[in-house]
């Protein structure tokens, strides 16, 4: 069985994710950045039954890891995050890297580097629900900008996680998709999937509800940096995205 997944809109845009392994009840949360909204999920969530065990961070940003202490002072709750940012991470309870499992009750993770943004930056891939949590890297109908890492770098990261199953949800840190959407269409304006999908997430957005999670399988259909076909076209479009408006 796979994980119950919800979204915490946390922040200006960001969203925190809350998931509960339905065998064992066990619940996590993917990058609190603010203490309030996330403690008010947790508490919603542990209501109806189970603990929060895990706090996955994707990466050292303050916006996904700013309450992290705070959680894991009020729960008891494990952090998780990348062995390779151990000095800007809140203090880990476990150091993960490429290929590690990461067990929430009977749901396994799996964790993939996806440098690019940060250098430590990584997802975590639940194959059997199947659902990805990948930060600031893939974003639906856009990518992460390149702080630390070369568009070679996120390239790579943006193929290992396009090569993820296609019925794979995308849980990503940001809301951004509808000015994601705007940039789809100026830069693929012939393609009809990116306009449809555009439409409805500009229909989302006025109902004032989140555009993700996603499932891959539509990214891989209307998201511009998963369409370039090489590095050079995805070198353009970063380059071109960072100075769109
Ligand atoms: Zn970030
Ligand atoms: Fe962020």
């Amino acid at each position: 069985m796979g994980l119950e997944i919800r979204p915490v809109p946390i922040l200006s845009d960001n969203y925190a994710w809350l998931l509960r392994d339905p065998a064992s009840q066990a619940l996590a949360i993917v990058d609190p950045a603010e203490l309030a909204p996330v403690l008010a999920a947790i508490e919603q969530a542990e209501a109806i039954g189970g603990r929060l065990s895990l706090i996955l961070l994707t990466h050292h940003h303050a916006d996904h890891i700013d309450a992290a202490e705070a959680v894991r002072e009020r729960t008891g709750a494990a952090i998780v995050g990348a062995g390779a940012d151990l000095g800007r991470l809140p203090r880990l309870d476990r150091a993960v890297a490429e290929g590690d499992a990461v067990a929430l009750g009977d749901s396994i993770a799996q964790v993939i580097e996806t440098p690019g943004h940060t250098r430590g930056h990584i997802s975590y891939f639940f194959a059997a629900t199947p659902a990805v949590f990948c930060g600031d890297t893939l974003f639906s109908l856009g990518c992460g900008r390149l702080l630390e890492g070369s568009p070679a770098e996120m390239f790579e990261s943006m193929r290992r996680l396009a090569s993820l199953p296609p019925e794979t949800l995308v849980c990503c840190g940001h809301e951004y998709t509808e000015a994601n959407a705007r940039f789809a269409v100026a830069a693929l304006s012939s393609n009809p999937a990116i306009a449809e999908r555009a439409a409805e997430v500009a229909a989302l957005r006025r109902a004032g509800k989140p555009t993700v999670p996603v499932r891959l399988e539509l990214e891989q259909e209307t998201n511009p940096f998963l369409l370039a076909p090489d590095l050079s076209e995805f070198t353009r479009l970063r380059s071109w995205k960072d100075r769109f408006r």
